[in-house]
């Protein structure tokens, strides 16, 4: 490969990109995770993480990816044999059911489209139905990344209120959690999952558990094994700014930038710009005459689009001609989506001309790749960035 120039468009929906100030806090030297500098920042960063995920509740931090935490948040709650409820969503959200199975969990998997996020109607209707309690915990998707479809989390918490079934609330915010409004106390959650290297705008590597009262009274009885996992030594350790096993000293060297990056712009302006640079999306796809995946107006995620190619086109075949001719990464088409769709990730570190960037690299590669669109549509774009 010969030298490109410029910057590459990592404009998949995660890894996201690093803004360059994260890169500089991360270069630095490693320093003891059991000493006094390290203690300070620990002390710190454990107090600092909470507000964006909207709790006032601990936070545990692990050095491992997403699926890490996913594992986490069900084995610290749960007992060999317990119902889990979960939705088919997408991708993300077969593979979680899938290792729930694994652990040997009893997995109640409602089936869906890839289109729509998860109903609260039939959270409440299984709930209801289950009168002996034996499902323990409903586990969802927030933001479905292989889709763009976001599940409606406050819905979903009042229907199972409304059935008055006591099953904990697991959400996955791998994909949302510092891009679309989320709140863990708020909307009563009891183990929100989230990563580093989506809307967190850190490398991969650094995943988290924010839990509930709830989700930890459930811990202290579980007997799922877990070790690696385990909150309750974690926990204790993290009171005094440490950790039971070494920390990934460097990106939190990064997660203390970044989440400065996050507060200093104010989270509520960066749910807005990611909402907005959305509906952009959304207007230029439109625009080229293509069909966005998701079909609930009120699913639409703010992180990603994902683009519905014509029947008689090859989505990765586009993707191939943009990352060759424009140098620009898209997200691929997952699971049974391969080759139908691609993905637009529009979060993390971004702004109004990274997206006319973006969006006008879309337009030319799929001219280049012969799939016949309008081109009105990047103008549609640019007059919703226009207006503000
Ligand atoms: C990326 C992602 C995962 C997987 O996380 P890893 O960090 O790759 O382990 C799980 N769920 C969602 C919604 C994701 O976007």
């Amino acid at each position: 490969m010969t030298y490109a120039a410029g910057r590459h468009f990592l404009q998949i929906p995660g890894p996201t990109n690093v803004p360059d100030s994260v890169l500089r806090a991360m270069a630095a030297p490693t320093i003891d995770h059991r000493g006094p500098e390290f203690q300070a920042m620990g002390r710190e960063l454990l107090r600092d993480i909470r507000p964006v995920f909207g709790t006032t509740n601990p936070v545990v931090i692990y050095p491992a990816t997403g699926t890490g935490a996913w594992e986490a948040a069900l084995v610290n709650t749960l007992n060999p044999g317990d119902a889990v409820l979960t939705f088919e969503t997408g991708h993300f959200a077969t593979l979680w059911q899938e290792m729930a199975g694994r652990l040997g969990l009893e997995v109640h998997f409602v089936p869906g489209d890839w289109r729509h996020g998860a109903d609260p109607a039939i959270v409440e209707e299984r709930l209801a139905a289950d009168t002996g309690h034996r499902i323990k915990a409903v586990c969802v998707v927030h933001n479905e990344t292989s889709t763009g479809v976001t599940s409606r989390i406050p819905e979903i918490r009042a229907a199972i209120d409304a059935a008055g079934h006591p099953a904990l609330l697991l959400v996955d915010t791998i994909s949302s959690l510092g891009s679309i409004d989320y709140r863990h106390d708020e909307w009563g959650v009891d183990v929100t999952v989230a990563g580093s290297q989506k809307g967190l705008m850190l490398p991969p590597g650094m995943s988290f558990n924010a839990i509930s009262d709830k989700a930890l009274a459930a811990s202290r009885t579980a007997t799922l094994p877990r070790v690696f996992w385990d909150w309750g030594p974690m926990l204790a350790a993290n009171e005094r700014g440490f950790f039971t096993y070494t920390p990934n000293t460097n990106l939190m060297y990064g997660l203390r930038e970044a989440l400065r990056l996050l507060y200093d712009e104010g989270l509520e302006n960066v749910f807005a710009r990611h909402a907005r640079h959305a509906e952009a999306t959304r207007a230029a796809v439109r625009g080229w005459g293509l069909e966005v995946l998701c079909l609930d107006e009120r699913e639409h995620s703010g992180a990603l689009t994902a683009v519905l190619v014509p029947a008689d086109v090859d989505a990765d075949k586009v993707r191939a001609v943009i990352l060759d001719r424009f140098d620009m990464s898209l997200g691929a088409g997952l699971g049974k989506l391969a080759g139908k769709v691609f993905r637009i990730g529009h979060l993390g570190s971004f702004n109004d001309l990274t997206l006319a960037g973006t969006l006008a690299g879309v337009q030319m590669g799929l001219t280049l790749a012969g799939v016949k669109i309008d081109p009105g549509g990047l103008d549609a774009a640019l007059e919703r960035l226009q207006a503000g």
